[in-house]
């Protein structure tokens, strides 16, 4: 028997685990001191209201042989596909309920998405990244060249016309440099797309957290709908990292190589996964409807206190960064020209404060540091006051 030997050029995973610890071995020899963590790329606050008693009235219809329902209706209830539709439509992005693909998470989505290209694609992604991208092409067996993100772009990469790829993923807001693409940088690399007969996969799982006029979903940009796959999540939007629920958007029309991707999509989902419970999808429903959504909305508000504290900071401090705005993390350029684990090592001692090291992102990531915005407004606060001082002794 022969095994997938393509798991063999794949690295540990030892990111999230190494800074589990560095920050358990320094409690331990420190018991007096509060830790901060501002590693996390997860949420803290509670489910809203509204989608908490949608799921117990749905879990009470579940024990009534009259509502009882079985199996779940194929790629989700049209209940929920429709409200997503519906959001998307308001937001001038024109996604039909039949092009909305209800699961139980974007990191599966985007992985899972895989199986309708050819193994040995060549894939553009971008530099830092969330690692995801990367491991499961490699486990595809696909070949990977990376768009590299830096500070004199932003860490927003464009596209590169002497660049050839089949699929090409974009992140926007980003994860880990809280960096959101316009319009315009959208729509070059919708063109981009398009002129090389490749396929964009769009995780817009941050899109919530976008203020103002930018992008939220790569289907407001004109021509999408011909080259893209965008990849939602309600984990960040309304705190369902631990109820779970994702959709992924396959356009009706969009086709290659004489196939259409939302049939095979179709065809790959209601074979190999069979939807959420419907207590969950009754959850999601409500947390798009009005007064979920403005509950939802309050938390992202509640986070967003976080990221100001922290910009807020960075900036009186003169310390180049990126995100903030419209994302739940801010990326920075460590002082002195440290790197990431070196600074990390300093905050934990010095200001008892976790971050994310920059290179366990990839190697554009060196020298910088990402810092979530998950934390309490307390907390937050807190370990600002404690990064100030040890930041100016570091330059
Ligand atoms: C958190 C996150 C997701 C969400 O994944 P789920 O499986 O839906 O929880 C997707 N993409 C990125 C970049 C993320 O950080």
């Amino acid at each position: 028997m022969k095994v997938n030997k393509n798991y063999v050029n794949l690295q540990e995973s030892y990111l999230f685990a190494a800074i589990g610890k560095k920050v358990r071995e320094y409690a331990a020899a420190n018991p007096d001191k509060t830790v901060i963590r501002m590693g996390i790329g997860d949420v803290t606050r509670p489910l809203a209201p509204a989608v908490i008693s949608a799921m117990q009235k749905a879990v009470a219809e579940m024990g009534v042989a009259e509502t009882f329902r079985g199996y779940s209706d194929d790629y989700g209830y049209d209940f929920l596909r429709g409200t997503i539709s519906d959001y998307y439509n308001k937001k001038g992005a024109e996604i039909s309920a039949a092009e909305v693909f209800v699961s139980d998470g974007a990191k599966c989505d985007v992985a899972n998405i895989l199986d309708i290209f050819a193994s040995g694609s060549t894939v553009l992604v971008p530099n830092p990244v969330y690692p995801v991208y990367v491991d499961t092409n490699i486990m595809a067996g696909n070949k990977i060249i990376y768009a590299p993100g830096n500070e004199e772009n932003n860490f927003l990469p464009m596209p590169d016309e002497n660049v050839q790829a089949d699929i090409i993923y974009i992140c926007s807001p980003n994860n880990p440099t809280g960096a959101v693409y316009s319009a315009e940088q959208l729509k070059k690399w919708v063109d981009y797309a398009i002129d090389q007969n490749a396929v964009i996969l769009c995780d817009s799982a941050y899109e919530a957290f976008v203020r103002g006029d930018l992008p939220t979903s790569i289907f407001q940009i004109e021509g999408a709908k011909k080259c893209a796959i965008e990849f939602g999540s309600l984990s960040k939007t309304a705190g369902f990292t631990g109820t779970r629920c994702a959709y992924t958007i396959v356009p009706a029309e969009l086709e290659r190589d004489g196939m259409n991707l939302n049939k095979m999509w179709s065809r790959r989902q209601s074979t190999k996964y069979n939807w959420l419970p419907y207590i969950i999808q009754r959850g999601a429903e409500a947390a798009f409807l009005p007064e979920g959504f403005a509950q939802g909305k309050a938390n992202i508000d509640y986070y967003m206190k976080n990221a100001e504290t922290i910009s807020t900071a960075l900036s009186e401090l003169g310390i180049w960064f990126s995100g903030g705005k419209n994302a739940p993390y801010v990326w920075l350029k460590c002082p002195g020209g440290l790197k990431s684990w070196e600074f990390f090592d300093i905050l934990l001692e010095k200001a008892n404060v976790v971050g994310t090291p920059g290179a366990g992102f990839g190697s554009q990531g060196e020298g910088f540091f990402r810092l979530s915005a998950f934390a309490s407004n307390e907390n937050t606060i807190l370990a600002m006051e404690r990064v100030k001082p040890v930041i100016e002794s570091l330059r």
